[in-house]
């Protein structure tokens, strides 16, 4: 027996990943899981190996974006496959149990699942494994950013008030842990008219003076774009069919950053 060698349980769990980055949000529905799919996917197109967990337990949508609807992790030696696509190992709560299942689960065992994604799923090797965290700061948030080494978290908003208001406590969460932010990304920042102009209908710039007043690096804009949605409701991540536009270049160069 030599020390450290060893290979079973009492290793540190997610030794072998390089980067574990946290995709956070203050409020539902700005995009942070859209975004973490297409950083995922982004990241896995330089040739890094990438890992994306769906912590977003009570609303999972990892199996819908990346189109694995009925699909179900392998268990060998009573640890789970993570299913891949598009060069990303996936694990969700929505590949084990039917989402109206996850909604009653009191915070203990919504806390438990997430271990088991971290403890007892065959990662192997990562260069970045990304979470796809539930929105806001509730227990399960504040337990993950406790627990996991986290190299840095990636807040997703909406240029509106009242997501930046949530998107402060968010901010306080993260250093109060001292988990380094590695910047902000503006959601839904405007519509581009036919005529070219664009239409800011959450706001001006809301996120990007948000970043520069919290000293937060500001990684850049996407637009409302409905080949965005159709895309993640397709299971088809956008950046796969779209490079050059708005969105991929937004979504590029934070993976260069994270
Ligand atoms: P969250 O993870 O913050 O709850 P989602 O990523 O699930 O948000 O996005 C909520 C909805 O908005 C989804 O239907 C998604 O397809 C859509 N959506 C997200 N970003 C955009 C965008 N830039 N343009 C158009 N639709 C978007």
């Amino acid at each position: 027996h030599h020390e450290g060698e060893h290979t079973c349980c009492s290793e540190k769990p997610l030794k072998n990943v390089k980067n574990i980055i946290a995709v956070a949000s203050g409020k539902g529905g700005v995009g942070k899981s859209t975004f973490a799919v297409n950083l995922a996917v982004s990241l896995a197109g330089t040739g890094a190996k990438v890992g994306l967990i769906d912590a977003d337990l009570y609303g999972p949508s990892i199996p819908t974006m990346f189109g694995l609807l009925d699909a179900k992790p392998e268990v060998v030696n009573k640890n789970l496959v993570p299913l891949e696509k598009y060069g990303v190992k996936l694990m969700s709560i929505g590949f084990l149990v039917d989402t109206d299942t996850a909604v009653v689960w009191r915070g203990p065992m919504a806390s438990s699942a997430i271990k088991q994604f971290i403890n007892e799923v065959d990662w192997n090797e990562l260069d970045y494994l990304i979470f796809d965290m539930p929105p806001g700061t509730g227990d399960i948030q504040i337990t993950l950013v406790q627990t996991l080494p986290l190299t840095g978290a990636v807040i997703v908003t909406t240029p509106q008030d009242v997501a930046l208001a949530d998107v402060s406590k968010a901010v306080s969460m993260f250093r109060k842990v001292n988990v380094p932010i590695l910047g902000l990304v503006e959601n839904m920042s405007y519509y581009e008219l036919p005529d070219g102009t664009k239409d800011y209908i959450f706001g001006h710039h809301g996120g990007e003076n948000f970043a520069r007043t919290h000293g937060l690096e500001f990684l850049g804009s996407i637009p409302i774009d409905r080949e965005v949605r159709e895309d993640g409701d397709n299971g088809t991540p956008y950046v796969l069919g779209h490079s050059g536009s708005a969105t991929s270049i937004a979504v590029n160069r934070a993976a260069m950053e994270v």
